[in-house]
């Protein structure tokens, strides 16, 4: 009898055990070495940390990774000094289109949107886009009229311009962009052009969420779409398998489905999210001169964060609640 009660116990402990809370970010592959001050350096680093504890409160609060992902993603998105929402990189006439989007693996519900103005923080409208319409991306004027029927909040566009992002463009225009025309050369180092947001998220029931954020690449051609708001490129999560956000340059992420493929990796060939990533970042990408990086996330809280340029603003939670916040390899 004794025995039949240890059995049932270790059974339930099984059953109701809590999955490793875990939270991790990005700020984007944009990250200028020798231009990134120690001031400039203790700035970002303490909103990537501000967002991290924030979200992460979210898990232990017993909440969702949807919520986790979409409150880490809000704060970074409100710092002026990370490529989305207010600081996004400006298209090639000066102006701010904004991208993102947002999967949940409990529902395999994604919503994103594309080339949007005004819209204080992007992912809230990709969520409702996942919630509210029949739809997975909206684009344009359309995704606007939806965030005023949701009530989201507007800022002029001048909120959105920061002097950093005016300097950057500038120099984007004299150095990566010949001409002026949108050619990025791979090969050539586009940090100077990269930079967007992301979070992934595992909640105590064992549920992934991801979502990514950005203003594009500095000096894209009006209308140019990257890999932040499309599903299976930019983010991807399934549960039982793994939450991935991107960045670098999307025109490669795109068309290497790179946030689906760690996760048919995973799926298809059995590999560990951490050979997944790095073969893809290190191996793949790397192969055809395409710059970037991601971060990973499976249901037992393993995290990768692998990316190939010269740095990548990073950060990770797990249930410990010890903030692990870097931006090269550290
Ligand atoms: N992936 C983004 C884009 O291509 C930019 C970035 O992550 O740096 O729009």
């Amino acid at each position: 009898m004794k025995r039949l009660f240890l059995a049932l116990n270790i059974l339930t402990n099984c059953i109701l055990a809590e999955a490793p809370v875990t939270l991790v970010l990005h700020g984007g592959a944009g990250v200028e070495r020798a231009r990134l001050t120690p001031e400039k350096e203790a700035a970002c680093r303490a909103v990537l940390e501000e967002a991290l504890r924030k979200g992460h409160a979210v898990l232990k609060a017993g909440g969702s990774s949807e919520e986790a992902v979409t409150t880490t993603i809000i704060i970074l998105e409100d710092s002026p000094l990370f490529n989305a929402g207010r600081g996004a990189a400006l298209t090639r006439d000066g102006t701010t289109e904004l991208d993102a989007s947002i999967m949940v693996g409990r529902t395999g519900l994604a919503g994103a949107v594309a080339n949007v103005h005004g819209v204080r923080n992007p992912i809230l409208l990709a969520q409702k886009v996942m919630l509210r319409t029949p739809h997975v991306l909206m684009t344009g004027k359309g995704a606007e009229d939806l965030a005023r029927q949701e009530k989201l909040r507007f800022e002029a566009p001048d909120w959105f311009l920061t002097p950093g992002q005016k300097e950057r463009l500038q120099r984007a225009k004299e150095k990566a962009l010949p001409k002026g025309a949108y050619v990025p050369v791979p090969g050539r180092d586009l940090s100077l052009l990269m930079g967007t947001v992301g979070a992934v998220a595992l909640d105590k029931d064992g549920h992934l969420a991801a979502g990514t954020s950005t203003g594009g690449l500095a000096g894209k051609l009006p209308g140019r779409v990257g890999d932040s708001p499309v599903i299976g490129a930019g983010t991807y999560a399934e549960d039982g398998v793994c939450a991935v956000s991107c960045t670098g340059h999307g025109e490669f992420f795109i068309r290497n489905a790179v946030a689906y493929d760690v996760a048919a990796r995973m799926k298809y060939a059995n590999a560990s999210l951490n050979d997944a990533t790095h073969t893809i970042i290190n191996d793949k990408l790397k192969k055809l001169n395409a710059s970037g990086g991601l971060i990973a996330l499976d249901s037992r809280g393993n995290v990768s964060t692998p990316f190939n340029s010269e740095g990548m603003f990073h950060a990770r939670m797990g249930p410990d609640g010890v903030a692990h916040v870097a931006i090269f390899e550290e």
